[in-house]
């Protein structure tokens, strides 16, 4: 095996750069990479520091720290999300533009990896407040981003409207409307039908796929889903209408559980109304942390980073882990959860449907002709069934669990490319 990690990296548990390189580390090593590319590969192509001025509403000037960090171009354009919140890192946002190189070869679409992040409390700013935080951060990226370079799109706490203000501000700096710079887009500013749903629907389509392959009954699995936001409140949603019993879901405050099954449109009804479950009738009171060790076949962490740890993976029950967040479990975890024989749908895999989609979008917005639903959503179920399959033979093939297949194949679908794209020099 190539010598190129000197020991056994120890890490930062709660660290997701150290918890994405231990696992990249591990793949490298078992895929017997060349230690040139490994070179190449084990950092970020560019990483952006902007400092952001922006003139609150009672007349002060704030200033914001934002990033972005573009991971890797060997497959195409840099492509992902953008996050506003307190706790956002560099190191954070290094891995999970580093998870999107990742994602983007695991489904083979042809985009590098990207990520965004502003270090601000969005829910307590007001609209005008983050409109001009949003323009100025893409003001500031206007060389680095667009079509060809790196194409945002949503993640934690931004959403259709954020999207629309970067395609405007980099359309106003274009001087033409420049729909394909990024995506997640309102639907009625060229944004694709089928987006907001479809990391939650990509997630309904591996889980499938894994529950047959088990030779699970839908019907009789159950399913604790941690987040009801974009990601988990669809996903729960979507398993609700196909047929799973959603025992548990919360949101950042906390959670409902009801052995018996909750009403999923009902209860994300409530949650709507009241800003909160608490109280919601026919369901017993959660911890975020007691909904990770619930009984139930499936778990679906849906919300933030670092969820299942080497503190609580040997408690948890479940048969199989779909990730719906990115980073939800600790590198430190992953051996635990093997012992343990749960069956692992890796993030890079599990919630892929929304870049996937997010794919769709930039296609469509560049030859200007849009697709039905049904259209978007058949394709989604191709490449998403198609990139579950790849991972599940690559595993069996080479006698690894998912995770480590799924880091194996795309980190060889992305060396690939870089050995014939060759170093500019
Ligand atoms: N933020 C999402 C993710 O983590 C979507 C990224 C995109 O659509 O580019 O996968």
């Amino acid at each position: 095996m190539p010598a190129y990690v000197d020991d056994i990296r120890v890490i930062r548990e709660e660290n997701p750069f150290e918890s994405m390189m231990s696992r990249f580390d591990h793949a490298a090593q078992l895929l017997e990479l060349d230690p040139s590319l490994y070179k190449v590969l084990r950092v970020p192509n560019r990483e952006i520091t902007i400092y952001i001025p922006v003139y609150m509403e009672d007349g002060r000037i704030e200033v914001f720290t934002g990033y972005r960090v573009q991971h890797n171009f060997a497959r195409g354009p840099a492509k992902g999300g953008i996050r506003f919140a307190p706790d956002v890192t560099l190191d954070e946002v290094r891995a999970l533009a580093a998870w999107m190189t990742w994602k983007c070869a695991v489904v083979n679409i042809p985009f590098g990896g990207a990520k965004g992040g502003v270090i601000c409390d969005p829910f307590h700013m007001s609209q005008i407040e983050l409109e001009r935080m949003t323009r100025r951060y893409t003001a500031e990226l206007i060389d680095f981003i667009g079509p060809e370079r790196d194409v945002p799109a949503p993640d934690m706490n931004t959403n259709e409207q954020t999207m629309a203000w970067i395609m405007d501000t980099y359309s106003m700096h274009a001087r033409h409307t420049v729909t394909a710079a990024v995506t997640g887009k309102p639907i009625d500013l060229s944004g694709s039908r089928g987006r907001r749903e479809a990391t939650g629907r990509g997630l309904l389509f591996v889980i499938d796929q894994a529950v047959k392959k088990l030779d699970m009954n839908v019907r009789e699995t159950r399913v604790a889903v941690q987040g009801s936001g974009n990601v988990g409140g669809t996903a729960a949603r979507l398993m609700h209408e196909s047929g799973y019993q959603i025992v548990a879901i919360s949101d950042i405050h906390g959670g409902i559980y009801n052995p018996g099954g909750i009403n999923v449109p009902e209860a994300l009804d409530y949650l709507t109304k009241n800003k909160s479950f608490e109280k919601y009738p026919g369901a017993e009171p959660v911890s975020n942390h007691e909904l990770l060790e619930v009984d139930c076949e499936i778990l679906l962490p849906a919300a933030t980073e670092n969820q299942i740890t080497s503190k609580n993976a040997d408690k948890i029950k479940c048969r199989i882990l779909a990730e719906g967040a990115n980073g939800p479990t600790t590198a430190n975890a992953d051996r635990i959860l093997e012992q343990k024989g749960v069956f692992v749908i890796p993030d890079i895999l599990a919630n892929a449907g929304g870049v996937t989609c997010s794919y769709f979008e930039w296609v469509q917005d560049r030859m200007g002709y849009f697709w039905k639903e049904d259209m978007v959503n058949e394709r989604l179920q191709d490449i998403m069934v198609a990139a579950f399959d790849d991972v599940c033979k690559y595993a069996e093939s080479h006698h690894v669990n998912m995770r480590v297949a799924s880091y194996m194949l795309a980190i060889d679908r992305v060396a690939y490319v870089t050995r014939l794209r060759g170093i500019y020099a």
